[in-house]
């Protein structure tokens, strides 16, 4: 008796495993620790801050890819056969971000729509391309003339504009 509900622990067990592998296998995404989860809720993380840059972000997941940080962005309601470029420059930014934080550029990126996995290969012109739309994206909101919309000074000491921004609030303001 003993050994036949071991036997079906083990075959349950087992069948879990399966499942579980081809659950993985279908989210095309490697198998790799994570080092970060903005989990949503729970224990929220920490974002990515790059002052200098005036960029601030907080991926979905860092992996650890044989050593390297792979930033991953999950889009989970996103039905298509090419990314959206928006997608690509969000990730573009991550990179940036982790190159910036940890001192290392990531060898790529990963963006996961509902049904498929797309790699964006990390490079120096991809780099440009990013900072040039960042600096494209300050002329655009200084056109704009936008007024800060808050009071919150934890939000402006928070904020990866803080240094270039003319209207964040300085902790004597307060
Ligand atoms: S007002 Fe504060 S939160 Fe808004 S952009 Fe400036 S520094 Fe950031």
């Amino acid at each position: 008796m003993g050994v036949t509900i071991d036997l079906a622990l083990l075959m349950l067990a087992l069948l879990i495993g399966l499942w579980g592998l081809r659950l993985r296998r279908a989210t095309g995404l490697p198998w790799a620790p994570v080092t970060y989860q903005d989990t949503g809720g729970h224990t929220p993380e920490k974002p990515l801050i790059a002052r200098r840059l005036g960029l601030v972000g907080k991926p979905d997941y860092l992996l650890n890819v044989r050593g390297a940080t792979v930033p991953v962005e999950v889009k989970p309601g996103r039905r298509a056969e090419r990314p959206y470029e928006s997608d690509l420059m969000q990730l573009a930014a991550y990179c940036v971000l982790v190159e910036e934080v940890e001192g290392v550029a990531p060898p790529h990126g990963l963006l996961r729509y509902a049904e498929r996995t797309f790699r964006l290969d990390y490079t120096e012109r991809l780099r440009d391309q990013l900072l040039d739309l960042l600096d494209e994206m300050r002329v655009a909101l200084a056109d704009a003339n936008c007024d800060r919309s808050h009071d919150d000074l934890r939000r402006c000491a928070g904020c990866g504009f803080f240094e270039q921004c003319d209207q964040a609030i300085e902790p004597a303001d307060e």
